[in-house]
């Protein structure tokens, strides 16, 4: 399995692949053929400053249209993306349709504002990803400080190796944000040490805000953390008024779902700036 990884990788996942089953099998034939039959699309979630609710970034969102399977969520595939390798040229892709598609509601005269882009963990530690983030923007045109990389906290299982690429990330101008806030392996030292320019609370603290007062003291402290260390906070997930209006009262400075607008196709973004 490890040669499968390529050169280009740094070798840290050993404990990874546990055996893939028969519908695996079937999925991962159609996935190799994907990104060649053009079944890919991107979906964009607007994000709203709290304060304002003007638009304030636009995450992507990967999207399978499976001519055989129908419509699959990343949830269903990308973990399958992320072991065979295959990850790294979807992800690629990825980048690339974001950037150009920023440029182009750019052009049209939108006002300018970050698309994020979500980083799998097997992407992040390739040793030529800043390499082609820069050319990616190049060749799109598209100015680093509009491209925004959402990474997650399992890259603090190599620290090093984690600081090292996100200060080059931040050399060539993009944002980074650290996705899933409070799910998985948070070092409050690493937190400190990584050039991270927004925080995002997981969904799953924001969904559980009104009833649980757990949730509610963990949102309290990410935020305030997050301001503390100099990071703007986002809240994913928000679904209702009573969600937003608590968030507001933690100063949570951004917010992102349903309530204000659902993932949509790149043509429907251009209405949410009016
Ligand atoms: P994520 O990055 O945390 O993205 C947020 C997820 O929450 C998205 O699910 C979004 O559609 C969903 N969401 C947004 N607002 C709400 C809301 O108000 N309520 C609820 N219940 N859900 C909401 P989606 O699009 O299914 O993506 C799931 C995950 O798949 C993403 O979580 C991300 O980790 C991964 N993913 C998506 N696109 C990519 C990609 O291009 N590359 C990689 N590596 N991962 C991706
Ligand atoms: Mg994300
Ligand atoms: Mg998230
Ligand atoms: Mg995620």
């Amino acid at each position: 399995y490890a040669k499968r990884q390529g050169r280009n990788n740094y070798q840290m996942y050993n404990a990874q692949i546990e055996g893939l089953s028969k519908t695996d099998l079937h999925m991962e034939t159609l996935l190799h053929k994907a990104l060649d039959k053009q079944e890919f699309v991107l979906y964009y979630q607007p994000q709203y400053d709290a304060a304002t609710l003007e638009v304030s970034g636009i995450e992507a969102l990967l999207r399978w249209n499976s001519k055989d399977l129908g419509m699959v969520s990343p949830a269903d595939f990308i973990p399958l993306a992320e072991e065979t390798g295959m990850i790294v040229p979807i992800g690629e892709w990825v980048i690339r349709e974001a950037c150009s598609q920023n440029k182009e509601w750019q052009r049209q005269g939108l006002p300018p504002v970050p698309v994020s882009v979500n980083l799998s963990l097997r992407q992040f530690y390739q040793t030529d990803l800043v390499e082609k983030v820069g050319l990616i923007l190049k060749e799109t045109k598209l100015d680093p400080k509009y491209l925004e990389l959402e990474i997650t906290e399992t890259i603090a299982m190599q620290p090093d190796i984690a600081i090292h690429v996100l200060n080059e990330l931040k050399a060539i101008g993009v944002l980074i944000a650290m996705d899933d806030f409070g799910t998985g392996y948070s070092s409050l030292n690493y937190l400190r040490r990584f050039p991270i320019d927004h925080l995002k609370i997981d969904k799953a603290f924001v969904q559980g805000i009104q009833q649980d007062e757990e949730d509610r003291s963990i949102i309290a402290t990410i935020i305030a953390l997050g301001h503390n260390l100099n990071m703007p906070v986002i809240a994913e997930g928000v679904e209702t008024e009573e969600q937003a209006n608590l968030l507001k009262s933690y100063k949570c400075d951004m917010f992102q779902g349903y309530l204000y607008s659902r993932p949509l196709p790149a043509e429907m973004i251009p209405a949410k700036f009016k």
